[in-house]
């Protein structure tokens, strides 16, 4: 039903929305969802970011499983904001090291993070300049599990199970649109795809420019936690049982209690790679105010890519207070592992 742009209005009232925005084209007869169904999510392109779940009847699920809305022909209200704030709806894989103002490998004084804990050092001290009231971390359960934690105070980042990479998807995106109702500075940390879906959520909705601060991770691919957790036991690992989750070198490495460890090559995990990652080119976050990975820099640090004014106030704060150490990072590196991607990932597949 091309040219069918009415305008929708919500009742603010009934579901906390006013929104007055031009419907967007279907390209099939369907409610709004089925349009989302069939272009995004049967066609295996949807990356799991969750943006989706903007949903003002909460009827999209974004869990540990391909995101779904049961019985939508019945309870879809039709308005369009799954397909609008969607990256992969209508898409144009992005790729390469994108524009930045600055690039080195650092290390937090403060913290213990995955490698140098800059993710949390950024966001701790976006906290303590006031550019946001709170952050959106993903720490993990007794058996790995990933959830979503809201971070206001620094002293919180001392927990490691708050710091660290988990290598499932997390729903930070419907977490954001439980807090954006009463908070106003808030900071988001995300792989690629989750910083490309706020970014056309900020530019759809203007409402979420309260995203003051968002951190994207290095990423060539993601998991379903059940499917990482089957996978590996079948393999004769156990995530449940993990104190420290890792790549490096080729290998996923499993870091337990009494020190010992288990391996498996990567390309094992290509099997259970979800559809939607092998379709992102995204390897250095290009749309994050800063991007941070491990690749790149020595045992210790990240590498962090610097690309807005704010991650430059707020590194130029945590240089003056003293936070962290810095070191060469190199380029040819992240360079390579952008590139790589592009290759592995063609768009459209053939
Ligand atoms: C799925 C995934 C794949 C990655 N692949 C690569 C790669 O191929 N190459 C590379 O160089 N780096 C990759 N990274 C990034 C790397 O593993 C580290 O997260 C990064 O170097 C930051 O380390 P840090 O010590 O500075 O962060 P820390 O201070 O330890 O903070 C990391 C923060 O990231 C957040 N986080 C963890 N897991 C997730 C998740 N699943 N979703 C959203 N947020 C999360 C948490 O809030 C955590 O506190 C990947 C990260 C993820 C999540």
């Amino acid at each position: 039903m091309r040219g069918d742009k009415q305008i929708v209005v919500l009742d603010p009232k009934k579901y906390k929305y006013n929104w007055k925005v031009e419907r967007p084209e279907r390209v099939e007869r369907s409610k709004y969802f089925g349009n989302l169904k069939t272009v995004v999510i049967d066609s295996g392109i949807c990356s799991h970011c969750g943006t989706c779940a903007i949903c003002p009847v909460k009827g999209i699920i974004v869990e540990d499983k391909p995101v779904d809305f049961p019985n939508w022909k019945r309870l879809c209200i039709d308005c369009g904001a799954c397909i609008r704030v969607c990256p992969r709806y209508t898409y144009t894989p992005i790729s390469g090291i994108g524009d930045y103002i600055e690039v080195f490998a650092g290390k937090s004084k403060r913290f213990v993070g995955q490698d140098g804990a800059m993710v949390s050092e950024f966001m701790a001290s976006a906290l303590e300049m006031g550019v946001i009231d709170v952050a959106l971390f993903v720490s993990r359960d007794d058996e790995f599990r990933p959830y979503v934690v809201h971070v206001k105070y620094k002293e919180q980042l001392k927990d490691t199970r708050i710091t660290g990479t988990k290598y499932s998807f997390a729903p930070v995106m419907p977490e954001l649109y439980e807090i954006a109702r009463y908070v106003d500075g808030i900071g988001i940390i995300g792989t690629p795809c989750m910083v490309s879906g706020v970014r056309k959520l900020q530019k759809e909705i203007p409402f979420y420019e309260k995203i003051k601060f968002t951190i994207g991770l290095f990423c060539t691919e993601n998991f379903y936690y059940w499917q990482l957790k089957e996978f590996l036991a079948e393999k004769g690992g156990d995530l449940t049982k993990a104190t420290k989750t890792d790549i490096k070198k080729g290998e996923f490495i499993i870091d337990y209690a009494d020190g010992s460890s288990f391996r498996i090559s990567v390309k094992e995990l290509e099997e259970i790679v979800p559809s939607g990652c092998k379709v992102c080119q995204d390897f250095s976050a290009i749309e994050a105010d800063v991007s941070i990975g491990s690749v790149g820099s020595k045992d210790g640090f990240s590498s962090v890519i610097i690309r807005s004014k704010i991650g430059k106030e707020v590194y130029d704060y945590m240089n003056e207070k003293g936070y962290i150490e810095t070191d060469e990072v190199k380029m040819s590196v992240i360079q390579r592992l952008c590139e790589y991607k592009v290759k592995i990932h063609p768009y459209p597949r053939y």
